[in-house]
């Protein structure tokens, strides 16, 4: 092995450790801890955080890594791999002052909280400044960062989806638009002839717990592997691929809300768990990207878990633990209520027809506010113009419109198009699978192991040895293409609603 980076390696032990520990701790503030831990706990985080910084952004690391940019060619796939993630996060964290990032974190944490109240009290106006300056300051980093021929747009998607940028998203959201805007018009027209009061009756949490406990290892989320616990709002986290930590969140009025959410997060979870054991732990040990980690919860949530196939053998379990609730529902009409297609005012509530509506909504505001062409004053009544003109409805309170996302209080612009570009490439390797394997007739005899098998080999095991298209390209003989998502919906929704 390549002597510089194998003290490289002795370096990084320690910074690993030290993030697992942070990455506990957040999984516990989030589901365990008590209320009253809050603010004490900040603190341990927050000084956990500078000491992982320091132990991150020692001057023998970097050094380590200058001199390893010379030796390339002695290093293996794996390593250079390594090499890669590490120099970017450095070249990022080194451009910007030190002080300037400091502030931009704090003007964030406070943001968030401004940010919560404004939502609750329906109150833009206490949070614009507040956004305009983290938009300012996101402007100013990416000017830092930008390299020669890219925009400023292009500079903070990179941080989410590095192969792609802001001419790629035009043109995925340009057949977004002309494509699917019909389309769901088309669907909202017939949503009326879908009954779905049913999926809303009372659903006891103990019951509903049991079942996407059953669920959760049904799809191949290993229990010796994982756990899963619950949150105000689901989500996945992972120390590696032994320690995967999934939450749900149960609400007695709601079948489909925790059924769908254990497939998402399991979905995600099943990825992590699929990490080989060489690159678990290590800078390459997690997902691909932020899409490549979407497509994969998305393609269990959606293009499995509310497919006929799916529900065959699953539904008369479903039945079992609901005899009452779902008295008389045929698998036919339950098919129906949990693919119902019609435009809603809140993101994540949406269903898998109008979800990229949403996106496409914040993709276009947030590019103009990047570019300066829209003032933050002036978002409310865009957002509102945008929904006007995608889904046809108009949110009546900011608090349903423009202050119902976190993600722009916590600075976070270029995260929102991995969503849709993750669910576009869900229905590419749902093309490439099928020619591969007959994914129906695995899903009907409960064979699940398939379909994690076939996934696990072509996306899972690599981590982020490789980017997107790259990974794309291994599996389906092809970059990343919008045209199978377009395709898989019209066939989806023409075949459910005829
Ligand atoms: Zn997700």
């Amino acid at each position: 092995m390549n002597e510089h980076f194998e003290k490289l390696q002795r370096y990084l032990e320690p910074v690993q450790a030290l993030q697992g520990a942070l990455t506990l701790f957040q999984w516990d503030n989030e589901t365990l801890a008590p209320p009253a831990a809050n603010e004490q706990s900040s603190r341990i985080v927050g000084a956990l955080t500078d000491v992982y910084l320091n132990a991150f952004l020692r001057p023998e690391i970097f050094q380590l890594l200058t001199e390893l940019k010379g030796e390339k060619d002695t290093l293996s796939e794996k390593e250079k791999a390594i090499v890669r993630e590490l120099n970017k996060e450095y070249e990022n964290l080194m451009v910007i002052p030190k002080e300037e990032y400091r502030a931009f974190q704090e003007l964030t944490m406070k943001a968030a909280v401004v940010w919560a109240k404004a939502r609750e009290e329906d109150d833009f106006a206490s949070f614009s400044p507040y956004l305009k300056e983290i938009v300012e300051t996101q402007k100013r980093f990416a000017g830092y960062r930008r390299k020669e021929g890219q925009s400023l747009y292009d500079v903070l998607l990179s941080d989410y989806e590095p192969d792609f940028t802001e001419k790629d998203l035009d043109d995925f959201f340009a057949i977004i638009r002309e494509e699917l805007v019909p389309l769901v018009k088309e669907m909202a027209e017939k949503a009326d002839s879908i009954p779905d009061s049913f999926l809303y009756g009372h659903y006891p949490a103990d019951k509903q717990s049991a079942f996407c406990e059953m669920l959760a290892e049904y799809i191949g989320f290993e229990k010796e592997k994982g756990v899963i616990a619950q949150s105000a709002h689901p989500f996945t986290t992972n120390l590696h691929n032994k320690d995967v930590r999934i939450t749900n969140h149960f609400y007695e009025n709601s079948l489909p809300s925790a059924i769908f959410s254990v497939i998402h997060e399991g979905g995600h979870g099943i990825y992590e768990m699929g990490i080989a054991d060489d690159l678990t732990m290590t800078p390459i040990g997690g997902g691909a990207t932020m899409a490549m980690h979407e497509s994969q919860s998305r393609f269990y949530e959606n293009i499995l878990g509310r497919s006929e196939a799916f529900w065959k053998p699953l539904y008369p379990k479903l039945q079992e633990t609901y005899p009452e609730q779902l008295a008389g529902i045929s698998l036919e009409t339950f098919l129906r209520a949990i693919n119902k297609s019609q435009p809603s005012l809140i993101r994540t509530e949406a269903d898998e027809l109008t979800y990229c509506l949403h996106i496409l909504i914040r993709y276009e505001l947030e590019k103009l506010l990047i570019a300066g062409e829209l003032c933050v004053e002036d978002l409310p009544k865009a957002w509102k113009d945008k929904y006007r003109e995608y889904l046809g409805i108009v949110p009546d309170t900011d608090r349903e419109g423009v202050l119902q996302d976190t993600h722009w209080a916590w600075g976070n612009f270029g995260y929102f198009p991995s969503y849709a570009i993750g669910s576009a490439i869900g229905a590419q390797l749902l093309a490439a699978m099928k020619k591969d394997m007959d994914l129906d007739a695995c899903l009907q005899a409960s064979n699940l192991a398939a379909v994690k098998e076939y996934l696990g080999k072509h996306i899972h095991q690599y981590g982020k040895l490789y980017g997107c298209n790259e990974l794309l390209q291994k599996t389906t003989g092809e970059k990343f293409n919008a045209r199978y998502y377009v395709a898989y919906l019209r066939e989806k929704y023409h075949r459910l609603y005829a």
